[in-house]
């Protein structure tokens, strides 16, 4: 046996890892994750090292190997205890040992000097190659020269933009003028702090919170290190709850990392624990460069800070003593990773809380059915808080159903009810919302003739029309002009049918040109600070009604709403995804859970196709575990997780003949080293058969029992490296997956 060992880990590229010969007297003594010493480099310097994995073959000859020294005693660095976390991630998820460790260790970045400006890029990718050939077509070098540097890299920086790329300040205000970037000043970091005047209010719990704080510290001052999941209605002080714990996780010397999802990591939220903890919180998210992560990181591992809040990748934070993690709106799909390793942040942080001896808080108001299983299997300890804690109360919630409305006449989007109370909330002076599904002027383009649906030529998905007279991928951005008569048979009734957050805006505009109307998605928020903006102006009551997609459902708090409308409820229960039913009741309640925050009682309209689904049902008496109950027996029924588990084999290739056949010999392959035990499905053809001219297979194996699908999964990735049929092809492992390849 042979060790494979990294020497430097905040090395820049960790694609270098060292064998060496392990010595008789640590033979079977070694695991992944262990620091040893080991002679390195010329001179054979002593120097410490990470095992990061084992090989039975020697990759050199063997007498130009050295040898370990020895374990190292005191090797209780950080960063071993993130190596073992990446062992266990690349045990869990598969992928190489290498892509685990990329995860888990923050990466150095060499200094770059710091300047005060910077060149931001504001298009998209394929926008900004359709800009680049327009340059080049044109001959105009230095253009062409500063767009595709902004496609390497989007944002620059401005003096080394001029120096470097030797391109004039005329030429980026040339490119300024065009909209193709913006320059923006060094983002300074604020530190909220200094800003904050008002001192943190006292509160005095609700009893529920004062029960759900005991459990936990009783069992923390024990030591007895658990996972909690706190199911608590939006507004029901589970914000609290978590801070508290976090501070007697910091009483007892040590750190806790707070993960939400990125869109919710407002002002707002930060502005809270900055009030409870000071500036000992540090916060990251996706628009911090990676210099800037790193340095968050380093501030974290020298113990300059107790709190860390971000999205997923905050996992990692190299604390020296982690004593809690808590996790925020535990159900949210951002929390898996759609790289390999594809993980779950959830039963990462588990495997870290185990490592580190810390506890594990998850909360949402709508859990997954994965964590409540877990209640019920016993695994979790469940902190339920079922009354809203501050002002406001739970909303009355009413549905609308659509076709009685058609058959009515009403061709409108709105159902009448739903228009009334709009009228009706203009006139009091109060806010309303409208949440939709969906991004773009209108959704897919069809005709009422014959049904023929414009689709993308690349991708094989249905292009969206833009009110720009574009019709375009979301994929890969190819665009056409929008059409008048239909390319199949010729009839003029070809358009779109589903509306757009634009076409609501411009129809809520036409029934209420007195209104004052923030729209937010995708193309509202692209713009730094869109997104902020938006919700400040809101807030402030500079607009009676905001129209968005789920942008708008996430944890805001607009006391001044009384009125959401939810148009189109059942647009995501169509999707064929077994989380269908999941998705769509998450989506209602936390979209219900906007109205009446304030002193004013709320109201919901649901408006359905299908208001005897239990989704939708449940959802409008705000009743989980009424969900939980009908969604875990569906589960059980069809061997769904929660209740066993599914792996999907994900397959790509630009050669669809070679796809096919691999596919189907991997699809004989697991069936052969599975022995029955494994139920194999497809292999498909998913929804998305090809993206950019690549094509795509789905293989999925379903199992009780997870540690099945690893030994399935190990055996295929043999069987992938030993045949060189697969070299030209893509294939990845999704445990559990979230969403539908
Ligand atoms: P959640 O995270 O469950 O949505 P929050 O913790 O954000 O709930 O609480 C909702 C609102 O109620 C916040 O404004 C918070 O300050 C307030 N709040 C929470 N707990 C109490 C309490 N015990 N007494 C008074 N106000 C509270
Ligand atoms: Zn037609
Ligand atoms: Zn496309």
């Amino acid at each position: 046996m042979y060790a494979d060992i990294i020497i430097d880990i905040t090395h820049e590229k960790l694609d270098k890892v060292f064998q060496y010969i392990i010595p008789e007297y640590l033979q079977g003594k070694l695991e992944a994750g262990m620091e040893v010493i080991v002679p390195f480099g010329r001179g054979s310097r002593e120097t410490r090292g990470y095992v990061v994995g084992f090989s039975e073959k020697a990759d050199y000859a063997e007498d130009k190997m050295k040898e370990i020294l020895c374990a190292a005693e005191d090797g209780v660095a950080i960063e071993a205890r993130l190596v073992k976390l990446a062992a266990w991630m690349h045990k869990a998820y598969g992928g190489t040992m290498i892509q685990a460790l990329k995860t888990v260790l923050p990466i150095k970045r060499r200094e770059r000097e710091r300047k005060k400006r910077k060149i931001v890029c504001l298009l998209e990718e394929a926008e900004g190659y359709e800009r680049l050939k327009f340059y080049q077509d044109k001959n105009q070098k230095a253009r062409a020269r500063l767009m595709a540097a902004l496609l390497d890299e989007r944002e620059l920086d401005y003096g080394l933009v001029t120096k470097k790329l030797h391109i004039t300040s005329a030429v980026i205000g040339a490119l300024k003028e065009q909209g193709v970037l913006e320059i923006e000043s060094e983002r300074v970091y604020r530190n909220p702090v200094i800003y904050q005047e008002e001192h943190s209010k006292e509160i005095s719990y609700t009893e529920q919170q004062r029960n759900a704080i005991h459990i936990f510290s009783k069992d923390y001052a024990q030591g007895k290190y658990q996972t909690y999941l706190i199911h608590g209605i939006t507004g029901s002080g589970k914000t609290e709850v978590y801070m508290e714990m976090i501070r007697q996780a910091v009483e007892a010397g040590r750190q806790a990392i707070v993960l939400i999802p990125e869109i919710a990591l407002t002002y707002q939220t930060v502005m809270r624990f900055y009030r409870k903890f000071g500036d000992r919180v540090s916060i990251m998210n996706s628009r911090m460069s990676a210099g800037e992560r790193y340095d968050q990181m380093q501030r974290a591992s020298k113990g300059d800070v107790d709190v860390m809040i971000g999205p997923r990748s905050a996992l990692f934070t190299p604390f020296p003593d982690l004593g809690l993690i808590v996790i925020d709106e535990e159900h949210e799909n951002s929390y898996k990773s759609e790289q390999v390793p594809r993980y779950h942040a959830r039963e990462t942080a588990a495997a870290r809380a185990k490592l580190e001896r810390a506890s594990l808080v998850l909360g949402s108001a709508t859990p997954s059915l994965e964590s409540y299983y877990r209640c019920q299997t016993g695994e979790y300890r469940l902190l339920e808080l079922t009354r809203r804690a501050g002002s406001g109360s739970l909303p009355a919630v009413y549905t609308a159903d659509m076709r009685q409305e058609l058959a009515r006449g009403n061709r409108s989007i709105f159902s009448d009810m739903l228009h009334d109370k709009l009228k009706e909330r203009l006139e009091k002076k109060e806010q309303s919302m409208l949440f939709l599904n969906r991004r773009g002027y209108a959704g897919f383009i069809s005709c009422r003739a014959c049904g023929y649906v414009v689709k993308c030529p690349h991708c094989d998905v249905s292009l969206s029309a833009h009110n720009n007279g574009k019709l375009i991928c979301h994929y890969c951005g190819y665009e056409e002009k929008n059409i008048k008569v239909c390319p199949a048979c010729g009839s003029k009734h070809i358009g779109g049918f589903k509306a757009g957050t634009q076409q609501i805006e411009e129809l809520v505009k036409r029934d209420f040109p007195s209104a004052r109307v923030l729209r937010m998605d995708l193309d509202t928020t692209r713009k730094k600070d869109g997104y902020e903006k938006i919700l400040s102006a809101f807030s402030h009551e500079e607009a009676d009604i905001l129209i968005g997609t789920q942008m708008i459902v996430k944890g805001h708090d607009f006391p001044g709403v009384t009125l959401v409308g939810i148009l189109a409820a059942d647009m995501s229960l169509y999707s064929s995804d077994y989380r269908a039913g999941e998705r769509t009741f998450q989506l209602l309640v936390q979209a219900a859970g906007r109205a009446g925050r304030g002193r004013k009682a709320g109201e919901v309209v649901i408006q359905t196709y299908s208001p005897e689904h239990y989704s939708i049902q449940t959802a409008s008496r705000q009743d989980y575990a009424a969900f939980y109950n009908e969604e875990i027996a569906f589960r059980r029924l069809m061997g769904y997780p929660p209740a066993e588990n599914l792996l999907a084999v994900l397959m790509t290739g630009e050669d669809a003949r070679l796809l096919e056949t691999a596919a189907g010999y991997l699809r004989a392959y697991a069936a052969r080293v599975s022995g029955g035990r494994v139920e194999i499905i497809g292999p498909a053809t998913p929804y998305v058969s090809r993206v950019s001219d690549v094509y795509r297979k789905i293989l999925y194996l379903k199992c009780p029992k997870y540690g099945m699908l690893i030994d399935v999964k190990n055996y295929l990735e043999q069987y992938i490296q030993i045949n060189s049929g697969f070299q030209t092809l893509k294939i990845q492992f999704d445990f559990n997956p979230m969403n539908i390849f």
